[in-house]
């Protein structure tokens, strides 16, 4: 199947309230152009200098997101024009995000990752790690970064029990944090997770935003999810 037929299949079983991500990394701007001709504006990306490239060759009403793990000195090659971070997992990051978005007179959205999934390697914050962040003299003088919600990864298994645990779970966290600290907060409202193996589950446990690479676009040459 191709591209846009790939993207049209998905599109129709997203229910009302949950957008797509469609996730390009590592893929040609052919194939990012095929999407978007197909009507698609969202894309993720994971590494900061691929995504400077295809952001200055692409069209530019493209709402660029960024999901994989950035590095600090990384962060200026998409500051002015990222619209979602997905993947801030330290308060270090969240400030020297803040930093750069200052300079270019920004504000960046941004969602906390974190870790649910029993593989040791993902990246991402526990509950009380989060909490400590948030509730940090530094970060309450950030002007430049705000917190819209959760994002985070789920265990590469066929274990549909575990994978509904690990989705439930991070759904608490959201429900938590909200209620805790984003009560009164419009912004506080994005729950990324589900990607082209899980998405469908991951709607079921109140996905806003989901991930889907390899369904759109084919299988990876490498791959650096995990
Ligand atoms: C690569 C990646 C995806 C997309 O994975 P697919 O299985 O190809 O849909 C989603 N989320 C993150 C964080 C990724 O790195």
């Amino acid at each position: 199947m191709s591209i846009s037929e790939n993207l049209n299949r998905i599109k129709s079983t997203l229910p009302a309230g949950v957008r797509l991500v469609a996730v390009s990394k590592t893929k040609p701007e052919e194939d990012i152009l095929e999407a978007y001709n197909a009507g698609q504006r969202i894309f993720g990306e994971s590494h900061a200098q691929e995504l400077k490239q295809k952001h200055e060759d692409l069209p530019k009403d493209i709402e660029w997101h960024f999901i994989g793990h950035l590095q600090t000195n990384k962060i200026k090659y998409i500051i002015s024009y990222i619209s979602l971070i997905h993947s801030v997992d330290s308060l270090k990051l969240l400030v020297e995000i803040n930093k750069e978005a200052a300079k270019h007179g920004v504000v960046v959205r941004c969602l906390l990752q974190f870790h649910i999934a029993t593989e040791e390697t993902k990246f991402g914050l526990t509950l009380d790690e989060a909490r400590q962040l948030l509730e940090s003299d530094e970060f309450r003088t950030l002007q430049n970064v705000r917190i819209c919600g959760v994002m985070g990864i789920g265990s590469l298994t066929d274990n549909t029990e575990q994978t509904n645990r690990e989705f439930a779970n991070l759904k608490q966290i959201f429900d938590t944090l909200k209620a805790d600290y984003f009560a009164g907060s419009d912004d506080f409202k994005e729950l990324s997770m589900g990607m082209s193996g899980d998405y469908q589950l991951a709607i079921a446990h109140g996905s806003t935003l989901v991930r889907v690479g390899s369904s759109i676009f084919g299988q990876r040459v490498y791959d650096d999810k995990h």
